[in-house]
């Protein structure tokens, strides 16, 4: 293109709040094949919501390792679960975890912080609390742990075929409960997959967050089941964008996270989504400032010339 076509590209792009990180991204963006969404905060608004508590009374798996008795002396509640997990939280900064914490508040409680945290990405977090040694977190946290989250099976199913985030909860060696999150889908976010769809894109979807959940969020705007990779660590992201791209597919990762970064900088092009975090719009080559994922056809068509009016 020209250097005036470059500049009438990237100043439709600025009034329509598609930033283009300089000409030769511009052009590039039009090549685009494959869109790869990232879930939460992309395709969800990433404000998350507690919504359930269900109390599980798993076996102990160390006898009650309190002298005291721990959990095995409380009276095991719907209050015991959230207060445990809660005061566990208030050790991350995880959207999850400020989910939990809030909705404790709202429900009364006053989970104090924990003595001791460890964060263990991907899989959730261990606390000592007072309530005793708290873990939240996913099937694999527990597994890890010695606990068998077998007895939970049936409500971590219910809660994720809803699309909700559940997370298991133990005290003291001892499964308790699962407490779940919900995200709520962008407005958006459907038209956004069906207008890609329209112009022959293939459409994907990657997160963290397990296979049921991340199904049901993918019918809801419209993704097929076989472009939804679920349970990617967040070092393993970029590598999932490899794998979709090892024929030759030329794929946008658009995302918003600290975890995106790495994602971004491997896919073709890399696209930073709404307010996201510094270092996602520094991988980025796009930076969408709108947190509409519309936006991303705009992107397309801005850099093949055919959004050529400014509205
Ligand atoms: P995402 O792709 O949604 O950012 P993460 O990689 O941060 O996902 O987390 C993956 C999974 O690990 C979550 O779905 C959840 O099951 C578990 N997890 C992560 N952080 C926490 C936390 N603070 N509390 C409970 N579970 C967590
Ligand atoms: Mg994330």
């Amino acid at each position: 293109a020209t250097p005036a076509a470059t500049m009438v590209g990237t100043s439709i792009g600025a009034q329509n709040g598609v930033l283009f990180k300089g000409g030769d991204i511009l052009e590039r963006v039009r090549d685009v094949e494959t869109v790869v969404f990232d879930k939460t905060g992309t395709l969800t608004e990433g404000e998350m919501q507690l919504t359930d508590v269900v109390v599980v009374d798993g076996a102990a798996t160390d006898g009650g390792k309190r002298p005291d008795g721990g959990v095995l002396a409380a009276e095991l509640d719907e209050e015991f679960v959230l207060e445990a997990a809660a005061s566990a939280e208030r050790g991350s900064e995880h959207p999850l975890a400020e989910a939990i914490v809030d909705g404790a508040r709202e429900r009364g409680l006053d989970p104090e912080s924990p003595d001791d945290f460890e964060n263990v990405p991907g899989h959730g977090v261990r606390a000592t609390t007072s309530h005793g040694e708290v873990l939240v977190g996913n099937r694999k946290l527990l597994d890890d742990n010695g606990i068998d989250p077998a007895p939970a099976a049936d409500a971590m199913k219910r809660l994720e075929s809803e699309g909700k985030t559940a997370m298991l909860v133990a005290v003291d060696g001892r499964l308790v409960g699962v407490v779940a999150d919900a995200d709520t889908v962008k407005e958006s976010a459907k038209a956004a997959v069906s207008a890609l769809h329209d112009r022959g894109l293939t459409v994907h979807m990657i997160t963290g967050d397990n296979e049921r959940t991340a199904e049901a969020v993918a019918e809801q705007v419209g993704i097929p089941p076989e472009h939804v990779s679920a349970e990617v660590l967040p070092e393993d992201k970029a590598d999932a964008i490899d794998e979709i791209q090892a024929d030759g597919e030329r794929a946008m990762m658009v995302g918003d996270g600290v975890n995106d970064a790495p994602a971004l900088a491997a896919a073709f092009v890399g696209c930073a989504i709404g307010s996201g975090t510094d270092v996602a719009i520094e991988a980025a080559d796009v930076t969408l400032m709108r947190s509409d994922p519309q936006d991303v056809l705009k992107a397309i068509r801005i850099s093949d010339g055919t959004l050529t009016k400014i509205k």
